[in-house]
């Protein structure tokens, strides 16, 4: 696992971040903890010191790509690439992209699922952050991954907001740094 030390704030943000995250027990499915964060969304200027906190740890890696995963990361993401003052892609779930598409297939508890980008969407050389809300079982981010690297591009950090450590997604992002403002 990669550790780094926080900037000064991070115990206060994640602490705050902590308290605006409800837990809604047996959602969407019996066992799954859902963590809710439309409670965060509401909170205006956590919802800031969140995006600022996210780009804050990417501002010295020459990012020069934010890839926003389908759909709750794309509340993230927008604002840090705004921030940051790059491209946002979007990777969307199959059907949705209009044009020439990459697709990867993943893994859940029962069959699988696909995740897609358009071809055209990096460059060779793109330096790319992966912004997504929750990081469970790493199955989503790891096909994130693997659609970046065929489009050209190398993920440089993974950010997201809460990382479910308990599901050992960060074994399937091996080789990448990964951040995240709240761990349970
Ligand atoms: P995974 O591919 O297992 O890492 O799942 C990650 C995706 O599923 C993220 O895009 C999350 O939005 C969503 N997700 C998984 N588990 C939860 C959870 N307990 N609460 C909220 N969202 C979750």
């Amino acid at each position: 696992m990669i550790t780094r030390s926080r900037p000064d704030g991070r115990e206060e943000l994640a602490a705050d971040v902590r308290a605006a995250i409800r837990d809604v027990p047996d959602f969407p499915k019996p066992g799954i903890v859902f963590k809710d964060i439309t409670p965060l969304l509401s909170a205006p200027a956590l919802f800031s010191r969140v995006t600022d906190s996210m780009a804050e740890g990417a501002a010295a890696m020459q990012v020069t790509h934010v890839v926003a995963v389908e759909s709750r990361g794309f509340i993230f993401a927008a604002p840090v690439a705004q921030r940051l003052g790059v491209a946002l892609i979007p990777v969307r779930k199959p059907g949705k992209l209009p044009h020439r598409r990459l697709r990867e297939e993943y893994a859940l508890e029962y069959g699988t699922d696909a995740l897609e980008m358009h071809e055209d969407a990096l460059g060779v050389g793109a330096r790319v952050l992966v912004v997504d809300d929750v990081l469970a079982t790493g199955g989503t981010a790891a096909a994130t991954r693997r659609l970046v690297e065929r489009a050209g591009g190398t993920v440089v950090a993974f950010t997201f907001l809460i990382d479910l450590t308990f599901l050992n997604g960060r074994q399937q992002l091996a080789g990448s740094p990964v951040d995240a403002i709240v761990e349970y």
